[in-house]
């Protein structure tokens, strides 16, 4: 990620937001139509129907998969993760996905995992930015106090801290990344513990688009969730 790319992500967020919601509703039309209230393009809906829409995407589901599409963006061969921090008042306030800091270049840093040198200044590791340490700093409001932050991967320790230490209350995730063992994910989730955080991971209300777009958007990474029915 270069300077300009991480300005317009901190500056066109909300926009960014408006825009995954059009893109999702325009790939991601369920095929079929279980709920009545429902309209398709050869079933308009009825103009003396008063009731609302009933398979929409929750708040939970939106942001969700706003991280997803955000995860779209980065250059990782091997991992593509995205984040979303929002308000209490459902206002996105960042997002973000993993990539390289401000001003060093995407195609002069490394992406491998390994170097056959056993080199670690090989590897991305010593160089790339989590998505959640970019999307809280991304934000276009003034403190992330209080904040919820919706992340594809359950967050690493590193990223634990600054978490807790940038204010946020609540982390939603989708999946745990690896071992429940692994020190960095046990230490994570202890700091979580301790400073009080309110962990869970996402029970996506609508099947069929939810669905849809966390499977579409994870690039086959992901096993398929198991979600309720929306109806
Ligand atoms: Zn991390």
């Amino acid at each position: 990620m270069n300077t300009r790319e991480v300005g317009l992500v901190s500056a066109a967020s909300l926009a960014g937001a408006i825009a995954s919601f059009i893109t999702f509703n325009y790939f991601f039309t369920p095929k079929t139509n279980r709920n009545p209230h429902q309209t398709t393009d050869s079933s308009p809906h009825d103009p003396f129907d008063p009731s609302k829409r009933q398979c929409y995407l929750s708040w939970d589901d939106y942001f969700m998969a706003i991280a997803f599409l955000s995860a779209q963006r980065s250059k990782d061969p091997n991992r593509q993760v995205g984040a979303c921090l929002v308000n209490q008042n459902d206002v996105i306030l960042g997002i973000g996905y993993n990539g390289f800091p401000r001003g060093c270049s995407d195609d002069k840093l490394p992406w491998a995992k390994k170097s056959k040198r056993g080199d670690a200044l090989e590897t991305k590791y010593p160089y790339v930015c989590h998505a959640e340490v970019n999307a809280i700093l991304n934000t276009n409001h003034a403190s992330a106090s209080g904040q919820r932050l919706y992340v594809t991967m359950f967050p690493c320790n590193e990223c634990a801290k600054l978490i807790i230490q940038s204010g946020v209350s609540e982390v939603i995730y989708f999946v745990e990344k690896g071992k429940s063992s692994d020190v960095a994910y046990v230490a994570s989730r202890k700091l979580f513990s301790m400073a009080s955080i309110k962990v869970s991971q996402i029970q996506a209300k609508c099947f069929e688009v939810a669905c849809s777009i966390f499977t579409a958007s994870a690039n086959g990474k992901f096993h398929k969730p198991q979600f309720p029915a929306c109806l």
